[in-house]
């Protein structure tokens, strides 16, 4: 008994009260057939009848218990066939224990085979549950408001539409509007989550039929009805949909249909409400307008800033002129030669003057602004020329230094001028703000790499203060009582609105450098 008792244990633990009657009476039949086998003298293959024992202990034991029970039954037909014909052992009856033996090892494989089956669909089984015990969980508890509907009715009756020779919904629920409602009607929740219960309230969200007021506008939900049909897999748009408490909710939905038309069933929708996130937008696309505007009044004031200050340089100039002009025309005899200098330098710097008024018109329409090939030699020796009152009037002495034959480059001339003539004033006034004995500026050109000409002007001033070098560029930073800020400001973004660079620095051996790199040829025309 001991042996039954292990064999049927474990299938007792999770088989309960049938299980061990299938026990029982197996024991009990494999008894009577060892007893009318070994007792009784009915001639015939009685042990073939262990196999209905086995079959009947297959339904309470475990692959262990049936190959223990199967070696059980195969000793009790050896003990019975022994204690029978042990001393007379003929042809027949040793074909029959043969029989019963093979009709036992048999069925003992087909047993084992199917409980191995039997297994393996069970842990298959259990697999599955656990998954959709982890899809509910994850269901359930996403903050995305989920749901999941029957669209199976809805798909049918597209597909007949279909069948129809109808593909564009769209034309066609125009001219039947009552196809909508009836659409929304083939549908059914068949679950929505607390994140759906949430965002548009209990009432919206109950299972059964969908609530009408969730349904996108008609136009829309015939785009939804048209992705069904046509098979797409997904369906993504931004809808205007009405909460519970009537409240217009902006929400991203997003529906995956199913590759199988049976899982129609059962169709995940989410929406993710961005009612806030696009009221956002819209604020920050306002403040951009309005900061737009800002800085174009910015921009205006900038530029007549940037006028005062271009003009400045050739309207002193011409108010110097004009006096030497006087000086030359009071002497006796007056000195014609001189007088006709004076003027000759007076009308080049009223030119220049109306070419800056006629640049900055041109800074207002872009467009205007032609590229030019720039000798960047013959731009210094013009800006020296101009500039020769001033240098002269400060003492200061202007070096240029080119290192090889530079190509030109391609830029507004007047611009890269204005640049020039910004830079060796912004020297000259440092250096004579400090006063320095010795005053040079040194105007150096040449060519780092295939694309660039670097002009670096540097000065014998007292070079930058670690406060300045911050916010040198900075519009409208200065140091000086009657300077305005704008000189360092307007080159640099002049410069880098045709994809070059102003940069400055202290030289190591004192004084401050400005660089300016120029592209020879933009690749693009920088408008
Ligand atoms: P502004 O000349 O009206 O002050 P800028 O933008 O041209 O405006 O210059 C800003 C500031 O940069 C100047 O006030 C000065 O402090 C500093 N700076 C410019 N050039 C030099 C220089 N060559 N050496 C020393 N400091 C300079």
């Amino acid at each position: 008994m001991s042996i039954t008792a292990t064999i049927f244990r474990s299938r007792d633990i999770d088989g309960g009260a049938h299980h061990r009657a299938f026990g029982l009476v197996a024991i009990v039949l494999a008894m009577a057939v060892f007893y009318v086998d070994t007792y009784t003298d009915i001639e015939g293959a009685i042990a073939v009848l262990y196999v209905v024992t086995m079959l009947l202990a297959a339904q309470a034991t475990t692959r262990i218990g049936l190959i223990g029970l199967a070696s059980v039954c195969a000793a009790l037909t050896l003990i019975s066939y022994g204690m029978t014909h042990g001393d007379d052992a003929d042809l027949q009856s040793t074909v029959r224990l043969v029989v019963a033996l093979a009709a036992l090892g048999v069925t003992t494989v087909l047993l084992l085979k199917t409980e191995a089956a039997r297994l393996t669909l069970l842990s298959a089984n259990s697999a599955l549950k656990e998954s959709e015990a982890r899809y509910r969980s994850i269901f359930d508890r996403t903050r995305v408001a989920l749901w999941e509907r029957d669209y199976s009715k809805l798909r049918s009756y597209l597909m007949d539409v279909r069948a129809q020779g109808i593909t564009d919904l769209k034309a066609y629920g125009r001219t039947n509007p009552a196809m909508v409602d009836y659409c929304v009607g083939l549908i059914r929740v068949v679950a929505a989550n607390e994140a759906a219960r949430e965002m548009l309230g209990r009432g919206s969200v109950g299972v059964g039929a969908l609530s009408r007021s969730i349904i996108p506008g008609q136009e829309r939900f015939l785009e939804v009805l048209q992705a069904i049909m046509d098979g797409a897999p997904v369906f993504e748009d931004k809808v205007e949909i009405r909460a519970d408490n009537g409240e217009e909710k902006l929400v991203l939905l997003s529906i995956s249909f199913p590759e199988d038309p049976a899982a129609f069933n059962r169709v995940v929708v989410s929406m993710v409400d961005v009612t806030q996130r696009e009221m956002e937008l819209k604020a920050l696309a306002e403040a951009q307008a309005e900061l737009t505007k800002a800085s174009k009044a910015a921009t205006v004031g900038a530029m007549s800033a940037s006028l005062a200050h271009e003009l400045n340089q050739p309207l002193g100039a011409i108010v110097v002129n004009s006096q030497t002009l006087l000086r030359w025309l009071d002497r006796d005899p007056p000195d014609l030669a001189a007088v006709r200098r004076s003027a000759e330098r007076m009308i080049r710097d009223s030119q220049r003057a109306s070419e800056i008024i006629q640049n900055t018109r041109n800074l207002l329409s872009p467009s205007n602004n032609k590229l030019e090939d720039v000798s960047v030699e013959g731009l210094i020796d013009e800006t020296m020329a101009l500039m020769e009152h001033e240098l002269q009037r400060s003492g200061t002495t202007l070096l240029m230094e080119t290192s090889s034959r530079l190509p030109s480059v391609s830029a507004v001339k007047i611009e890269l001028q204005q640049v020039l003539i910004n830079l060796i004033t912004n020297a000259i006034q440092a250096m004579d703000e400090a006063a320095s004995p010795e005053r040079t500026i040194t105007i150096a050109a040449e060519r780092p790499d295939v694309e660039h000409v670097c002009v670096a002007v540097r000065d014998t001033g007292p070079g930058i203060t670690d406060d300045a070098k911050e916010k040198l560029f900075a519009p409208f930073f200065t140091t000086k009582e009657t300077g305005m800020g704008m000189g360092l400001s307007i080159c640099r973004t002049t410069l880098e609105a045709r994809g070059g660079t102003l940069d400055g620095n202290n030289h190591p051996e004192g004084g401050a450098v400005f660089e300016m790199r120029l592209l020879i040829k933009p690749e693009v025309e920088y408008a």
